[in-house]
């Protein structure tokens, strides 16, 4: 493995633990959203450092959590942060063509999605997102391990792609989970 490759993914893994950090502490976004850096973004290209797949739920915003401004990351939104083509194919597209080289997949507590894919079947498009997620959580009560559970299953999913694998094989890339706190605003990571 290349150490260098590593050093760049542990950097990134890091920025994203001390945003985060920061968060929690100041209660504020210090990403930078200047016309500076939305200048630089275009005329240079977008660089994110991470891709950061999680729930939709308003009370779970990336940028925030991570003190993150424009261009830092590549951001991929589902309710229950579930994966299916499109989800990969931006992945792919992150980890193969801008160079991204951390993957996170943050889950939360208090999600209404695994919460709904315990109780049963919802209505119309929303059976979709809870027939993802039930296989994964079956035979399981704890609300908390049914979370820790989906984590898992859409980290599976990403590592079905055959692109992300091989970046992963060659040490370019990691992909790692971590779940977000609604109360307190810190990620856990899972390592
Ligand atoms: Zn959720």
């Amino acid at each position: 493995m290349c150490e260098k490759k590593q050093d760049v993914i542990e950097a990134a893994i890091e920025r994203l633990q001390k945003g985060n950090q920061n968060f929690v502490e100041t209660e504020k976004n210090n990403g930078d959203v200047s016309q500076m850096v939305r200048t630089k973004n275009v005329e240079e290209g977008q660089k994110p450092y991470a891709v950061v797949v999680t729930c939709s739920d308003s009370r779970v915003p990336p940028e925030h959590i991570f003190s993150a401004g424009i261009g830092e990351l590549f951001v991929i939104r589902t309710a229950g942060n579930v994966i299916g083509d499109f989800e990969l194919g931006s992945i792919e597209y992150a980890v193969g063509h801008l160079g991204t080289t951390v993957v996170l997949v943050m889950g939360h507590n208090h999600c209404g999605a695994v919460a709904a894919a315990m109780q049963g079947h919802g209505h119309g498009h929303i059976n979709a997102i809870l027939e993802e997620i039930q296989p994964a959580i079956e035979g399981e009560e704890n609300v908390g391990k049914c979370e820790n559970l989906n984590i898992d299953n859409s980290i599976k999913r990403i590592l079905q792609s055959e692109t992300i694998n091989s970046l992963i094989n060659a040490g370019s890339v990691k992909v790692l989970g971590g779940k977000y706190n609604l109360e307190s605003g810190a990620v856990e990571f899972f390592m």
